[in-house]
């Protein structure tokens, strides 16, 4: 099945010109996957690439005593795997669904083919690896500079804006993992959150969140890391004169984003 581009939402694969989005359309399969899917699993080597058109993947890390910690998320304005275009890559890191969506899948091989042809599908890489490495190193920041309040406040506004959906299908369970803490430790920032009226949570492992009451309490690692995302996609990508697809993906430019304090 090849792609069909007026539904296509990845900003990726819709900022290609058409002649360049060609050499990926004839080995594009559109999947759908669910929440808590595995697309990638940890030192597997890289034989997928996937662009997410709804949904969002968390990047897990994995360690000895099975605990694990999201080092970042993923949605349609990012792809999984990409870096296998450079040559066999083993993925650090486990790609989990943290809710369902869809993506279009091409193998590594294909991908890498079209990589070395066209100097726009080796911008987009770039410009995505910039901007993963960029949020990485902020989670490590983040991590060691702020409580575990704050960075769940931040996890819960990224889905958020990802997913543009307030009502956030994340068990405490999940949480945990994406924060590496214990239950009780999510348990009670949690309440904390709940009682300022940041969240509401119920017994469907749904997280309904009120975005400006969060914002107040997140750190500010999140407003600056979408906000040199967002400019950095919106110049990098408009100067090659990729910006021109069929549908272009929001998400990076939100106005919320851009608006929140601490963006500089
Ligand atoms: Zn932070």
């Amino acid at each position: 099945m090849t792609e069909r581009w007026a539904s296509v939402q990845n900003r990726l694969l819709a900022s290609l010109p058409s002649s360049d989005r060609a050499l990926l359309t004839p080995h594009l399969q559109r999947i759908s996957f669910k929440a808590d899917t595995v697309l990638v699993r940890s030192d597997d080597e890289l034989r997928d690439v996937y662009f997410l058109h709804s949904g969002a993947v968390a990047f897990m890390l994995d360690m000895p005593d099975g605990q694990t910690v999201a080092t970042t998320l993923v949605g349609p304005e990012g792809a999984v795997g990409s870096l296998s275009a450079l040559g066999p890559s083993v993925s650090p890191v486990t790609v989990l669904a943290r809710v369902a969506g869809t993506a279009s899948h091409i193998t590594a091989a294909n991908f890498q083919s079209a990589y070395m042809q066209s100097p726009a599908i080796r911008q987009i890489v770039q410009v995505h690896t910039r901007a993963l490495l960029l949020q990485l190193q902020h989670v490590a920041a983040c991590n060691a500079l702020h409580s575990v309040e704050r960075r769940m406040a931040r996890w819960l506004l990224q889905l958020h804006d990802i997913i543009s959906d307030r009502r956030l299908p994340l068990t405490q369970e999940a949480l945990a993992q994406l924060l590496g803490v214990r239950r009780t430790t999510v348990t009670q920032a949690v309440a904390r959150l709940r009682e300022a009226g940041a969240i509401k949570s119920d017994r469907r492992g749904l997280i309904e969140v009120h975005p400006a009451r969060l914002d107040g309490l997140a750190c500010e690692c999140y407003a600056m890391v979408q906000t040199r995302i967002a400019r950095m996609y919106d110049q990098e990508l408009s100067e090659s004169g990729l910006a021109t697809g069929p549908a272009q993906v929001t998400r990076a430019t939100h106005p919320r984003q851009l608006g929140r304090r601490g963006a500089k």
